[in-house]
């Protein structure tokens, strides 16, 4: 039978402990979170992470601008990362045209850089030393631990390569002694590749992508997409009517990988706190 890996229990779960851990801390910690510039999904993006924050005890302190310029933003992160009271720094992408998104992420401290996406923290993770862990891999690896405690010899195969998602993802699952295949557009014969995967993890960004015919008998599936179809509904890469009897376990969409997303955030600043 297979398992639906329920990230909105699951982060629900997370959620509950972080805010026990975190009465027993001398004082709340602290995220910084940048928005900048008008796109919708952003705010709703940074309104869910503030709420989540609140609901655990994390105190959210909101940095929005319409507009503002890279020396200022620069500055602010500046102000921020010297703030002791600031444990955590979040500047909400995609950033606006006109400003320098490498610059901005690299100017971040790299201990309160709780999305894990300062270059520091990404060869960290490459040479296996601790650090901030990228919320939305972070997450998977609980979710696949759902499934599996020993995930020693798998294969497993990463369908996209960003910074944000595949590549450190990958990592986690070298981490963990998988045998990792990264893929992406370029992968030749991909339906293929994907049939050998104990572990298949599909970030592509194409609603059901990733049929049926693509899955290895009882492997375990991860679906970080998030599509809007024309219906208005949400959907994932996988196409997880198609492929639910084939697998040992499964996330949907929504409901799976989004809510650990923001968990794990919730999670990293907890941390970045607890470590100084
Ligand atoms: P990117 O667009 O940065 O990367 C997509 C990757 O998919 C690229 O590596 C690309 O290859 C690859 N790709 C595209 N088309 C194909 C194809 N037909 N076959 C194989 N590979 C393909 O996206 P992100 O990594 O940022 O996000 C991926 C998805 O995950 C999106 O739907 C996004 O909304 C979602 N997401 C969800 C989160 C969550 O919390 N649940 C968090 C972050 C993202 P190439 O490099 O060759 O272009």
């Amino acid at each position: 039978m297979t398992l639906l890996l329920n990230g909105f229990e699951l982060a629900k779960q997370c959620r509950l402990e972080l805010a026990e851990k975190i009465k027993k801390l001398p004082r709340r910690p602290k995220l910084a979170v940048l928005l900048i510039g008008n796109d919708p999904a952003s705010a709703v993006y940074v309104k869910n992470k503030e709420k989540a924050a609140n609901e655990v005890g994390i105190q959210s302190e909101i940095h929005r601008f319409d507009t503002i310029s890279q020396n200022d933003l620069l500055a602010l992160i500046h102000k921020l990362n010297t703030d002791d009271t600031v444990d955590g720094i979040l500047v909400q992408l995609p950033l606006p045209a006109g400003l320098d998104e490498k610059e901005i992420l690299q100017a971040i401290n790299p201990e309160k850089d709780v999305d894990g996406f300062h270059p520091v923290n990404l060869g960290k993770l490459m040479i296996g030393e601790n650090t901030p862990v990228a919320c939305t891999p972070k997450g998977c690896m609980k979710l696949i631990h759902q499934a599996k405690e020993d995930l020693t010899g798998l294969n497993a195969v990463v369908i996209g390569r960003s910074v944000i998602v595949g590549k450190p993802m990958a990592q986690l699952l070298l981490r963990e002694n998988c045998t990792v295949t990264m893929a992406h557009s370029k992968t030749r014969n991909l339906p293929e590749l994907c049939r050998h995967a104990d572990i298949l993890i599909a970030a592509i960004g194409k609603p059901k992508t990733v049929k049926a015919d693509w899955i290895k008998e009882n492997a375990i599936v991860i679906d970080v997409g998030i599509n809007r179809l024309e219906n208005g509904k949400l959907c994932g890469d996988v196409d997880f009517d198609d492929c639910f009897d084939k697998c040992a376990a499964i996330t949907p969409v929504p409901k799976g990988v989004g809510p650990m997303t923001i968990a794990m955030l919730l999670e990293n600043t907890v941390e970045a706190y607890c470590s100084k």
